[in-house]
């Protein structure tokens, strides 16, 4: 992206660009680190770490290279109970060749109104977040940990993700992506089935499935939203997953 393209979405970011004093205009400086830091950073995405999630129990049939079945699949889906409360499912977006996959915890208020995942202002921050590291939203594929609204937006519950994870693990086998980018502490931890902190998980390169696929993981906009002093870390986090893509896509 070019530098003033990428300055207005580093701003959309609240990220400051870090100009050394006595030194000229230079278009990359927002990739290097502040030289102070900002507000001290609150602990970590939220606050209860969950218990790693039981393996998944019911895996959907999903026909090779099918989207559509697979869709119908989860618009049908009562295998718990948040299909009593869901005004409709919440399948995934974007393009189904992309090579970058994001993931996030569940739909919301907004998101079960309108069927697509992020789309509040949580969404307006990931699509600014993207964008920074030159992803337009639509060149992406956005899909959730859980397809349906928890009531209240409470946390999921681990049996309602042992249940919908087959959703997750099928549009991944279908999508094959080259990189998985987790936002947040809940898609996190069910990824990597662990209850670490988000604050141990981020800043390193972990490994999803059978396929090794790069995972990076970084804050969830929402958070950011309540907690922009780290957004700083954030885009660290967003300039690792792009080098990360780098990499993985240079060596196929
Ligand atoms: N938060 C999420 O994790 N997913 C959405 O789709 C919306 C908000």
């Amino acid at each position: 992206m070019q530098g003033p393209l990428r300055n207005a979405y580093l701003e959309a970011l609240g990220i400051d660009r870090w100009v050394p004093r006595n030194a000229p205009a230079d278009p990359v400086v927002a990739d290097r680190p502040q030289t102070a830091p900002r507000a001290r950073a609150p602990l970590a995405d939220s606050p209860a770490p969950q218990a790693p999630v039981a393996p998944a129990v019911r895996a959907p049939v999903v026909p090779a290279g099918d989207w559509g079945a697979l869709r119908e699949q989860v618009a049908a889906c009562t295998a718990c109970d948040l299909c009593k409360t869901r005004t409709q499912t919440v399948f995934g977006v974007g393009d189904t060749r992309a090579e970058w996959l994001v993931i996030g915890e569940a739909p919301g208020a907004e998101e079960d109104r309108q069927g697509e995942p992020f789309v509040g202002r949580a969404g307006q921050l990931l699509n600014a977040m993207l964008l920074a590291i030159g992803l337009p939203r639509e060149t992406v594929f956005i899909a959730n940990i859980l397809k349906c609204r928890p009531p209240g937006n409470r946390d999921p519950k681990p049996e309602e993700v042992s249940r919908c994870l087959p959703f997750l693990n099928a549009q991944i086998a279908l999508l094959k992506p080259k990189i998985m980018l987790a936002v947040g502490r809940i898609a996190a931890q069910n990824l990597l089935a662990t209850d670490a902190p988000l604050a141990r998980l981020r800043g390193k390169l972990h490994h999803f499935g059978e396929a090794n696929t790069p995972l990076v993981i970084t804050y969830h906009p929402a958070y950011l939203l309540r907690t922009p002093s780290d957004k700083r870390k954030a885009w660290e986090d967003l300039k690792f997953a792009r080098a990360t893509y780098a990499r993985a896509a240079g060596a196929n």
